[in-house]
């Protein structure tokens, strides 16, 4: 589960990390007005950003520097008026409903930091670059040496002599160690305490130094938090903070019925019972020039009605110009499927070609439960196996759509 910068930022506040103090807004009256309460409070300039699911908001225009009420209206306008496209939301972009204000910081210099598991090592990994503020995936490719990587020790967690070794190693000077090294030991008791899958501050600043700070602040500026949803059971205060206006309404809407569900860009629609088979499902598709709609596992216990909820879900999407049926019968009875492909075919209505193909458990049945039926639904042919499956749906769908971007 993903939740929004603001809510990671109080989660980092709540451990004890410095965060600047900061407000939400949901309309620009509201942004306006936060905006004038810091004004008036004394500070000079304020950063307005867009809360979403995504990250490379700065790139995309989407994290502002204002000096004054006016700019920052118009930030706020911007930003609530268009979709945000980043390299990580991809060309469809996302609608903006929330922003976050706060007080801005000036920047001496910008460091990567987070924690996630590494999956190759079986552990939690700290990495860390002084290389901070830009994709770090940029970094990872170009510069590979200046991303850090610390291990965490499965019982022991991040120990101190670690983040202090690795804060020296990342050029902090006097009493910026010590900050950073505070950072590295807190995010890493969220990471744990949370269950988290990701923490991610890009970027850890270090302020200018002043008169009371000769040596700066290291302070988080942004805060990219992501959860095991498999622990979120033990976490009642994390599941409250979902936003579902952030997940795709047809994959929501599937995980209601049980179903795993994840739309695509391609134009044939799949229906598979098995994660493996809905895989090679979506493989043998593409290679008979095939572009899948989405990934779709019924599993192997959905109800007939889960099985018509997923023929919905697929038809749903207006890009569908096929639907492919592939299960292979174990626990899931194919003759439940052939029942949910009739009544599907009355509630829903197959207006694109239909193409079966059911093996294993209660085939013959399920068999007789179509061949009846298939009157009443021209569009759906029959397959002996997947080849013939595959072949049959691509040649009724006919040529990809060309994608966009
Ligand atoms: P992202 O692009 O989605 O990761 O959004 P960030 O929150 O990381 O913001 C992008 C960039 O905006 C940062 O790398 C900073 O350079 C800049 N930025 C964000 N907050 C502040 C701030 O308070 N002060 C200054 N000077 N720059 C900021
Ligand atoms: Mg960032």
């Amino acid at each position: 589960m993903k939740i929004h910068e603001y809510q990671a930022r109080q989660l980092l506040a709540d451990a004890g990390v410095a965060v600047p103090a900061f407000a939400v807004a949901e309309d620009i009256p509201t942004a306006v007005a936060e905006a004038k309460r810091l004004f008036d409070a004394g500070i000079k300039e304020i950063v307005i950003k867009a809360q979403v699911h995504a990250g490379g908001r700065g790139k995309a225009g989407f994290v502002k520097l204002v000096s004054n009420l006016k700019d920052a209206e118009a930030a706020a306008t911007f930003m609530l008026t268009n979709k945000m496209v980043s390299y990580q939301t991809g060309p469809e972009g996302l609608v903006v409903k929330k922003l976050l204000i706060a007080a801005a910081e000036a920047i001496a210099k910008e460091y990567y930091l987070a924690i996630t598991v590494d999956r190759s090592r079986r552990t939690a990994t700290l990495i860390a670059s002084a290389e901070g503020g830009v994709e770090i995936e940029v970094v990872a490719e170009k510069n590979p040496a200046a991303i850090k990587k610390v291990p965490l020790h499965p019982l022991l967690g991040l120990q101190a002599f670690q983040a202090r070794e690795l804060a020296f190693e990342l050029g902090f000077k006097g009493k910026q160690v010590g900050q950073a090294a505070d950072i590295m030991m807190k995010i890493a008791k969220v990471f744990r305490e949370k269950d988290a899958s990701l923490v991610e501050i890009n970027p850890l600043v270090v302020t200018p130094a002043d008169e009371k700070n000769p040596d700066g602040r290291v302070l988080a500026l942004d805060a990219k938090f992501q959860f095991d949803d498999n622990a979120l059971f033990r976490h009642p205060e994390l599941e409250k903070l979902f936003d579902p206006a952030e997940e795709n309404p047809a994959e929501l809407r599937a995980h209601e019925f049980g179903l795993s569900y994840v739309a695509l860009d391609g134009n044939i629609g799949c229906l598979v019972n098995g994660a493996g088979l809905a895989m090679a499902t979506m493989d043998i598709v593409k290679l008979h020039g095939g572009e899948p709609a989405n990934f779709l596992d019924v599993g192997g216990s959905a109800t007939e009605e889960a099985v018509t909820e997923a023929f919905r879900i697929i038809l749903g999407d207006p890009n569908v110009k096929g639907i492919l049926v592939n299960i292979f019968g174990g626990i899931m009875q194919c003759d439940k499927i052939a029942r949910a492909i009739v009544s599907s075919a009355k509630t829903v209505g197959f207006k694109v070609p239909l193409v079966v193909r059911l093996e294993g458990t209660n085939v013959a049945a399920a068999r007789q439960i179509l061949a009846d039926a298939a009157k009443e639904i021209p569009n759906m042919q029959a397959a002996t196996d997947l080849t013939d499956a595959a072949s049959r749906i691509v040649a009724a769908v006919g040529a990809p759509v060309a994608k966009a971007g």
